[in-house]
């Protein structure tokens, strides 16, 4: 019986991802997660522009050591993907709305999972929040107000500053990676991804 509440409730979640225009997503389980140091530093060196900027940026969040102790409260996670044109990520116009739209849905996905009870549930995706929904305000008001985030139901956390390996959980899901560009891959089409700690 169970068993049938929690598949229940994963399909409920993946539905939902679907509904907000994943093109896929999977539940894995959080051992799937492959975090690496050496990518987390990359947003300091070389320095990504979004670095400080936000809340949801490091050196603000707790990188890839407090990551792992997340990890150890959270069993399974939902991963979705979003197929999105590969000329929008070179964009600065599309580039902002498909980034924006990927924070939304791993928000929606979050927000969904805690209404039916699973209220520890977090959601990380990519790129900066503080570019995507708070360009034209001077700074973050987390940051410089010490106030509450203006967006709490879009803005979420970029996966790039814990060091998780994208490409790997993607693997976990059962994707192959495409990247805008990349070789020997579809160079019509990139797929962005966003992860959600189910608890
Ligand atoms: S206030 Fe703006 S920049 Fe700060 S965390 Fe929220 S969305 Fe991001």
């Amino acid at each position: 019986m169970a068993d049938h509440k929690e598949s229940k409730k994963f399909s409920e979640l993946l539905e939902v991802a679907r509904r907000l225009g994943a093109s896929d997503a999977a539940v894995i389980p959080t051992s799937g997660i492959c975090i690496e140091d050496e990518l987390a530093r990359l947003c300091e060196e070389p320095r990504c522009e979004n670095f400080g900027a936000s809340a949801n940026c490091p050196p603000h969040v707790s990188g890839p050591n407090g990551f792992r102790e997340l990890l150890k409260v959270y069993e399974q996670a939902v991963v979705f993907k979003l197929e999105v044109p590969s000329s929008a990520l070179f964009s600065p116009v599309e580039g902002l709305e498909v980034f924006g739209l990927l924070q939304e849905m791993a928000a929606g996905i979050e927000q969904a999972a805690i209404k039916i009870g699973q209220t520890r549930s977090k959601a990380f995706a990519g790129n900066c929040c503080k570019k995507l929904f708070c360009g034209d305000r001077p700074g973050c008001r987390v940051l410089h107000e010490g106030g509450k985030c203006r967006n709490p139901q879009s803005a979420r956390p970029s996966m790039s500053g814990f060091g998780i390996n994208i490409s790997k959980l993607m693997e976990s899901a059962g994707w192959s990676i495409k990247k805008a560009g990349g070789e020997g891959v579809d160079t019509e089409t990139a797929t962005l991804c966003g992860l959600i700690l189910i608890g």
